[in-house]
């Protein structure tokens, strides 16, 4: 099969390691990354990427389920890694079998992890004001009893910050809350003499953001930033970090028609053309992750031309208005995130466009899609 046959993703191993030693000066001495690979490394392939992480010296990783941490261990990456979410019982033997840190994600589950009887590493997960997983800061007691359990081999303890990528003051101002909170814990485990375990609070805008806060953690879980991506578009942010996007997205131009003035397209006809008209039509849809909602709204670029797409996606093609791109063919390319001649689309853009984050686009991009390395 022909990889860039209907529709792929181009990586930059460049770009990923610029990101990667961008991070690492910014991170304290003492301070090691641990990328956030979960969602197949928010959809750009997280074998790929850990690999490539691996050879730049990366030693420890975060994933969303123990399933994900086999998958990194069948594809040959050592080091920690750190399941963030909740494991069934019946699953824990994946732990064991794959080497995986499991997160505490509050003292009932603790219970359970002890109950399983096998040793295994884990995380503990802080509440501190996010209020999804972790234990509450203000159970003391119940987090110092974790460390009674034999079996239980406590390598860390974490926290989630829940408005770290918000910008008014009130986001800036929970966010130094859930620090104190946090130190908290740590100040109490600390006098009761525990040590021998890592410690961790921020993700990529508890990073960009570290002047709101006053401590140094020994682990890092940056995602969305290490592919070179914001959330969201950020002028402020843009001009402060020279983040360079790790993925591109491309499709096939598979077949170009005219239209006459006043012919519809496309499923519902949701789009006329309002003058006599050239349309591509381009073999990836919203099953890719190319989302509906781009639908009479999103853009392409054509041969270093920024064209509209015209009508609904559809699950597997869509279609560009192509008139203003003199002599398109069938069988060149329309990328979708990336760059054509002097344009970018960025995934920031399609993301608003899209009325989402870049994390959602990024993180839906679909199995179909294949992964090249550039
Ligand atoms: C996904 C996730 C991260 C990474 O977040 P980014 O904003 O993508 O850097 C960090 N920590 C936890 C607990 C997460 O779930």
């Amino acid at each position: 099969m022909y990889e860039k046959g209907r529709a792929w993703i181009e990586l930059s191993i460049q770009h990923l390691e610029h990101n990667v030693r961008l991070f690492q000066k910014l991170l304290p001495k003492g301070c090691a990354l641990m990328p956030a690979v979960k969602a197949n490394a928010y959809g750009h392939g997280m074998e790929l990427i850990c690999k490539q992480l691996q050879k730049l010296g990366i030693r420890n990783y975060c994933v969303a389920s123990a399933v994900e941490g086999a998958r990194l261990r069948r594809a040959g990456i050592h080091g920690q890694i750190l399941v963030l979410g909740y494991t069934h019982p019946r699953d824990l033997d994946l732990l064991v079998e794959y080497d995986l840190t499991q997160t505490v994600i509050d003292c009932a589950y603790g219970k359970i992890l002890k109950d399983f009887g096998k040793k295994l590493s884990v995380h503990i997960g802080i509440d501190t004001g996010m209020h999804r997983l972790g234990e509450s800061y203000e159970n003391i007691s119940g987090i110092r009893e974790l460390w009674n359990c034999r079996n239980l081999q406590i390598t860390g303890v974490y926290s989630h910050l829940c408005t770290s990528d918000g910008t008014t003051e009130t986001d800036r101002t929970y966010m130094r809350l859930q620090e104190m909170r946090f130190q908290k814990v740590l100040r109490y485990l600390q006098a009761e003499g525990r040590k021998g375990f890592a410690t961790h609070l921020q993700g990529s805008y508890g990073i960009l953001n570290k002047e709101e806060l006053t401590g140094t953690y020994d682990l890092a879980r940056v995602g969305i930033a290490l592919y070179g991506v914001f959330s969201e578009s950020s002028t402020e942010l843009e001009r402060k970090y020279d983040l360079r996007p790790v993925l591109s997205l491309k499709a096939r131009i598979t077949s170009v028609k005219e239209l006459k003035a006043g012919e519809g397209a496309g499923y519902g006809l949701a789009w006329h053309a309002d003058s006599a008209r050239r349309l591509a039509a381009v073999s990836i849809g919203y099953a890719d992750g190319l989302p509906r909602a781009l639908s009479n709204k999103g853009h392409a670029l054509v041969k270093g031309k920024k064209v509209p797409i015209v009508g609904r996606v559809c699950m597997d093609q869509l279609l560009l208005d192509v008139t203003e791109v003199p002599e398109v063919c069938p069988g060149e390319e329309a990328v979708f995130i990336g760059r054509s001649g002097t344009y970018e689309i960025r995934a920031e853009e399609m993301a608003a466009e899209a009325g989402t984050i870049t994390n959602e686009i990024l993180s839906r991009l679909g199995e179909r899609l294949v992964r090249v390395i550039v």
